[in-house]
């Protein structure tokens, strides 16, 4: 029998998921295209499609305008699975964590996994600031606009975030 992974195993279900992406150090735009590449080519994860990418000043955070994005893809990977992948593209990018909300060269978030609601000291899904934020709503509206959380669409919870402004990078 051949060697399988716990977490990648054949017959496993196929979920679509969505991946916030975010940097504000270093070539931040260059880095947001880097990771969705390496995002596209890990086993387990197909069918990735990146949304425009985004200029934003920073809201809970510091340090110069990010660039945001959002990845919906397809993949096997179980999500504490999906997460150390996205945390290891996060450190092959240098990502440190000095203290909370601190400038980043990438960040890579589990927005949404499937119609799955997950709570553990590792990992909350649906990500739980993720209806507050335009620098998420604005792109993932862009991959997926029926998408609705916490009973509402991402339209009129964008709405509600029109303080926040963004502007749309070519
Ligand atoms: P925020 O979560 O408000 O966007 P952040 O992205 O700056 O903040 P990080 O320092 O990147 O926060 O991550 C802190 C911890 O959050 C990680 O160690 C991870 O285990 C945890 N975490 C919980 N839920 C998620 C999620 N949905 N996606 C990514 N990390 C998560
Ligand atoms: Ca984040
Ligand atoms: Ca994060």
């Amino acid at each position: 029998m051949p060697f399988e992974t716990p977490d990648t195993e054949p017959d496993a279900a196929w979920v679509t998921a969505y991946v916030g992406l975010g940097a504000n150090l270093g070539e931040a735009r260059q880095s947001l295209l880097q990771a969705a590449g390496q995002l596209a080519c890990t086993e387990g994860i197909g069918e990735l499609r990146l949304s425009p990418l985004y200029r934003t000043a920073p809201i809970e955070s510091s340090g110069p305008d990010y660039v945001n994005a959002v990845a919906s893809l397809r993949t096997r990977l179980e999500p504490h699975a999906l997460l150390d992948v996205l945390q290891h593209i996060e450190q092959l990018h240098g990502r440190e964590r000095p203290y909370r909300n601190a400038p980043r060269t990438l960040d890579l978030d589990l927005l949404l996994y499937g119609a799955q609601r997950i709570d553990t000291p590792r990992l909350a899904v649906p990500h739980p600031r993720m209806h507050l934020r335009a620098f998420v709503l604005r792109p993932l509206c862009d991959l997926a606009p029926d998408i609705k959380l916490k009973g509402k669409s991402l339209p009129e919870l964008l709405k509600a975030c029109a303080d926040q402004p963004l502007q749309a990078l070519s």
